[in-house]
């Protein structure tokens, strides 16, 4: 940890000056101090530290231009400490940004006691309001998985499944599709859902409920993506808004850029780079949404960044745009028994490995997948470095994560409301006081807890 923040800690600092100033697109926002929102999109991107972001402003081709969500004008920083460690994981920190509730990390919304944590979700429903869940991760993966079940430990991905049947979002969109059962599919199909597996068939789709499973497990890196077989985030995000619009009372809806974490444990700057982006473009559909729909409000944040990621003097921009594929890919294609050299070489486009990279990656004592050693060592090349790899080995809760605040942006109807230096836990908590959702407890246990005086 100390390794990272030493880093980062000028860039956080020089951001921060910067993002303090109002903008004048603060001013032309839509917010107003009188309405109430109808309409709630809440993304983020997993791992998405403020390096990654800087990562994927060089991959869009300019380390000066601000990326569609450093446009909005809200903007600041949240803690992201769980209640167990102060380096959190995705499954303690979407809790806390659908809870409003601390837990430990590789919990999803439930306490020690196994009482389960009303979420966001939960209240929304209550209300009779929509909701939707789009990811490039199993639908069943943390993230979401804090929006729409409670387990003890987030690998109990077969319940937070059967959970998020039974509580069925109008829209659930990503992979995963390995976790939902034949009878979970025709419960869906029996309560109206369109179920489409791939692209085609979800642009087709009319209807106003929609789960899509475009991948049995989570879906491909950005570099790997087969358009035909599975949609970009982007194309998910824009089919799930139109969807939880027709007849809408008012909705929630996350969005999970998902893997830039991944590209984060993999050490893989340039899948980094290119997962940033499509989470980039997500936002802009969200943002495009909002501005012709005034009465709808977006918060984009992220769980906490991933690898330790640094950017070096030695950056190469011109690599990171060039690899065509990531270390994941390379990775698959030695377990499906290619020889490392053809992989690197079909993989990368690069010069071959030499003598020390090869060392590297072949090394038996370092405990760690075979991508994070590949990765580690294409990134090298960019000058891109990550915790060294004997540090990250060590690193077991969350397998390296960092604990670094995250930036958020905000934009639309009472978007100010979001504004100051937060904890994870301050924003469901905001956002249920404008959309006047009960975080406490459900309208059937409410009338208890009014007459014990409780709110
Ligand atoms: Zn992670």
């Amino acid at each position: 940890m100390n390794i990272t923040t030493k880093i980062t800690y000028p860039i956080l600092v020089a951001l921060t000056v910067l993002g303090i100033a109002p903008t004048s697109a603060q001013k032309s926002s839509p917010s107003s101090k009188t309405s109430a929102p109808k309409n709630v999109i809440i993304m983020i991107g997993d791992g998405m530290g403020l390096n990654q972001v800087a990562l994927g402003r060089i991959l869009a081709g300019d380390p000066g231009t601000p990326l569609s969500f450093e446009k909005l004008p809200i903007r600041g920083y949240l803690s992201t400490h769980s209640s167990s460690h102060i380096v959190t994981d995705s499954a303690a920190s979407a809790t806390a940004l659908a809870t409003g509730q601390k837990v430990p990390n590789h919990v999803i919304a439930i306490t020690g006691e196994g009482k389960p944590i009303r979420n966001l979700f939960e209240a929304a429903h209550d209300r009779g309001l929509r909701t939707g869940i789009v990811t490039n991760t199993r639908l069943t993966h943390a993230t979401p998985a804090a929006f729409s079940a409670h387990v003890v430990h987030r690998s109990q991905e077969k319940s937070i499944a059967a959970q998020m049947t039974r509580n069925k979002s109008h829209v659930l969109l990503g992979g995963g599709g390995r976790v939902f059962s034949a009878e979970m599919r025709k419960e869906y199909v029996q309560a109206g859902y369109d179920l489409v597996t791939d692209p085609k068939s979800l642009a087709k789709s009319r209807k106003s409920r929609i789960i899509g499973l475009f991948h049995s497990s989570h879906m491909s890196f950005e570099q790997d993506r087969n358009p035909e077989t599975e949609p970009s985030l982007a194309d998910m995000t824009a089919k799930a808004l139109k969807a939880l619009s027709i007849r809408n009372p008012g909705f929630l809806l996350l969005v999970e850029g998902g893997r830039i974490d991944h590209g984060g444990h993999a050490h893989d700057g340039c899948a980094i780079a290119h997962q940033t982006i499509a989470f980039a473009k997500a936002v802009e559909v969200a943002v495009s949404f909002a501005r012709k729909n005034k009465n709808t409000l977006i918060f984009i944040t992220a769980d906490h960044p991933t690898g330790g990621l640094a950017i070096s003097e030695s950056v190469d921009p011109k690599m990171i745009r060039s690899v065509p594929h990531s270390s994941e890919w390379i990775s698959k294609k030695i377990k499906s028994g290619a020889d490392l050299a053809s992989a690197w070489k079909e993989g990368t486009g690069l010069d071959p490995l030499n003598e020390s990279e090869r060392a590297t990656i072949e090394n038996p004592n370092l405990k760690l997948r075979m991508n994070t050693k590949i990765g580690h060592v294409l990134s090298a090349r960019a000058g891109l470095h990550f915790y060294p790899l004997e540090v990250q080995a060590t690193h077991y809760n969350t397998s390296g994560h960092d604990g670094l605040f995250v930036p958020y942006y905000a934009y639309g109807t009472r978007a100010t409301s979001l504004i100051g230096m937060m904890d994870q836990t301050d924003v469901p908590k905001r956002i249920a006081r404008l959309l006047g959702l009960n975080l406490h407890s459900s309208s059937k246990s409410k009338k208890k807890s009014t007459a014990n005086g409780k709110k």
